[in-house]
């Protein structure tokens, strides 16, 4: 008897061990595959995963060679890649640090599993958040961060490191280096041309991505030969296909200091008028051979653009924010309602002209990116649903859907040069992923319907992400 025992126990103990290393966190059964690359569909699909790594993939009835801790049967479901948003702030002052922190979980609630987030004033933080999100013990998107903006003395954003010289552009990017932010952002408030290039030239030597606003005294061309990455926004690409583009430029510069300085808005008329299809065409072509992102930004500027025609006072979104950020929306809530009508007659043919070019710029090869711009201070621009409406609004301009998801979900990871990790669920790649009631190849406003999310390993279904909301709800 005692033998039989030792030979019982000897087995459970094997039996426990052989199953706890084969087996898999979590099994996706019967998911149609959204392959964004290919803009296919794969159906009968099982997805193996272990934690924030996908194992295995293979065919459904191949089930019983796959044991798991949890399974998950997307029977009829679309699960695809986590989507990304590649422009977003944290910022509003060390009064709104719990403010900013809750808007975590809201990314998550609508599929965004990792976002860029492109400077602010709270940046001790951010980077405490990217930490506690990378482990779990905070429910929220990954984390790229830009920490504080560089920017002239002066500049109109909080937390801004000041720049005129190559000692400070040294400076502030060993300052950068030490906090360990994932790029560089410039913004163009009041930064000198010369400083502005001088971050571009210093920063590649350092190996740093660099991307963001653009002076008007500089032309596109000059900083990306020096090896900027991006371009937030098209203001600076749309400058850049004007035929004048060269003696405008020669007028900003000139009026730079005098008291009749030209700015951004006061020149995109001018520019407007001597729109070149053929210069832009060249353009593009010149910006995808130097591997340049663009992030187009359309969302932000149609909801800016409405605001004055537009009633947000019954916003679904809105109960999930802060009534600290909420406040925050009145500057450019007063400045778009000083707007002239016909000011606004000409920021719509504007936006028509620039939103045109996102799918000859896409064509041309250049990588598009997707990114919302949500965050305190940018009006009506909530996070998560602003990424769905900048995805959308990229099918507007004229992607297909399969090339709009890829602006969100491959191409913010080539920004980052981590496409080998994500972008696809294929075995080695990070588990990242959202599940879709419906098919988003055959309707981009699929992806307003998740079903359930993955997140760093953790699966939030329906329920969870809606209790996830209801935490944040005010
Ligand atoms: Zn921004």
């Amino acid at each position: 008897m005692k033998r039989i025992a030792l030979v019982t126990l000897t087995l459970s103990l094997f039996h426990t061990g052989f199953t706890q290393s084969n087996k898999y966190t979590l099994v996706i059964t019967n998911a149609n595959v959204v392959d964004v690359a290919a803009g296919k569909i794969i159906p009968h699909q099982l997805l193996a995963i272990s934690g924030e790594t996908v194992k295995a993939v293979d065919d459904t009835k191949a089930i019983a060679k796959y044991k798991a801790e949890k399974y998950y049967d997307a029977a009829g479901k679309y699960v695809m890649p986590g989507l990304w948003d590649m422009h977003i702030h944290l910022r509003g002052g060390d009064t709104t640090i719990e403010a900013n922190k809750a808007l975590l979980p809201l990314f998550l609630a609508y599929g965004v599993t990792t976002v860029r987030e492109c400077g602010g004033d709270i940046t001790p933080s951010v980077l405490e958040w990217r930490k506690q999100t990378a482990s779990g013990e905070l429910a929220g998107p990954r984390i790229f961060t830009a920490g504080p903006k560089l920017d002239g003395p002066n500049a109109v954003w909080a937390g801004s490191i000041p720049v005129t010289n190559p000692a400070q552009v040294t400076n502030a990017l060993d300052s950068l280096q030490k906090l360990h932010v994932d790029f560089v952002k410039i913004y163009d408030s009041k930064i000198s041309g010369d400083a502005y290039l001088e971050i571009v030239r210093q920063a590649k030597q350092r190996g740093m991505k660099v991307t963001g606003h653009m002076p008007f005294t500089v032309e596109l061309k000059e900083a990306a030969s020096l090896g900027m990455d991006g371009s937030e926004h098209l203001y600076y690409i749309f400058k850049a296909c004007s035929s004048k583009e060269d003696s405008i430029t020669q007028v900003i510069r000139e009026r730079e200091h005098s008291d009749r300085p030209i700015g951004l808005f006061g020149a995109l008329p001018a520019l407007y008028n001597s729109f070149d299809s053929a210069k832009a065409a060249q353009l593009f072509k010149f910006l995808a051979a130097k591997h340049f992102n663009i992030t187009p930004t359309l969302y932000i500027s149609k909801t800016l653009a409405s605001i004055k025609t537009t009633d947000h006072t019954r916003d679904s979104l809105a109960k999930y924010i802060d009534p600290t950020i909420i406040a925050t929306y009145q500057g450019r809530i007063r400045s778009a309602r000083r707007q002239s009508d016909e000011g606004t007659r000409f920021t719509e043919k504007y936006e028509a002209l620039v939103m045109s070019l996102v799918p000859k710029m896409y064509a041309a090869g250049v990588n598009i990116v997707a990114g919302s711009d949500c965050g305190a201070f940018n009006s009506y621009v909530y996070p998560g649903e602003s990424i769905h409406g900048e995805i959308k609004l990229m099918v507007t301009a004229g992607l297909t859907p399969a090339q709009a998801l890829k602006t969100s979900v491959i191409n913010g990871s080539k920004f980052f040069g981590v496409e080998s990790q994500f972008g696809s669920l294929k075995p080695g790649k990070c588990s990242d992923l959202i599940v879709l009631d419906q098919n988003p190849l055959e309707n981009i406003a699929a992806i307003d319907n998740l079903n359930a999310v993955l997140s760093h390993g953790k699966l939030y279904s329906r329920a969870d992400l809606d209790a996830l909301l209801a935490s944040i709800r005010h």
